[in-house]
């Protein structure tokens, strides 16, 4: 298995604009350093512990997102750097986010997650509760901008609600990109489910074990 084979493989397999998230958690540095090395400066990590740790370690130009679901006691230590966070689902989240942004004059990036699975083990808004944020927001919160949507599908073989699940997100998000232009980037996708994710409208792919294999 070579892992820059696959990454490039999958770069060369994406429509233009589509952005692909490498999530390396897990990962050596020596393996993030093979595709940094291979051109691709873009990685997900889903702890903030692990993020951190590698932020320190990895060269300074790599854009860092975090992928996974953030504690506020958290923010902190990650504001300073952070590229894209995708994992917003609380306000109070964001507000956190915010007063951390502020001490280091950033305007951090931010996706509301979304509930879309049916398991109950999935984080997220529910989108009514997300579009309310969306809409107020603004008035509150100086450091922080969100930019789009992120949710994960069911983990099942059911390739139909998969697909079900993307088109309800994607529906969503046309909505709130109705009501706030600056609603651009929709993450939706992993492994297993990034060919769906895009022909269902996913600007944003966050793919671990089709480049690096099984963790
Ligand atoms: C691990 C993870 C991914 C990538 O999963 P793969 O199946 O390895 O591609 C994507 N998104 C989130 C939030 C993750 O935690």
């Amino acid at each position: 298995m070579n892992i820059v084979e696959n990454y490039q493989n999958i770069v060369a397999s994406l429509p233009k604009d589509v952005h692909l998230i490498t999530v390396s958690k897990t990962q050596s540095h020596a393996n993030i350093l093979s595709l940094y090395e291979a051109g691709n400066l873009v990685f997900g990590e889903n702890r903030v512990q692990e993020l951190i740790e590698k932020q320190a370690a990895l060269p300074k130009d790599i854009q860092w997102h975090l992928i996974g679901s953030l504690q506020r006691n958290k923010v902190k230590y990650i504001a300073e750097f952070v590229h894209l966070i995708h994992s917003v689902d609380s306000e109070s989240l964001l507000k956190e986010i915010n007063k951390q942004a502020k001490k280091y004059d950033r305007i951090i990036p931010c996706l509301l997650q979304i509930r879309i699975a049916t398991e109950e083990t999935k984080f997220g808004l529910a989108s009514e509760d997300a579009l309310n944020i969306l809409m107020h927001y603004k008035e509150l919160y100086d450091n922080v901008k969100i930019i789009g949507l992120m949710g994960m599908a069911t983990f099942t073989e059911d390739q139909n609600q998969i697909r079900n699940e993307f088109k309800k997100l994607k529906s969503i998000f046309d909505t709130f990109q109705m009501k706030d232009s600056d609603i651009q980037t929709l993450s939706m996708g992993m492994s297993g489910d990034y060919e769906i994710a895009i022909e269902e409208g996913s600007n944003m792919i966050r793919v671990g074990s089709a480049i690096f294999g099984h963790r």
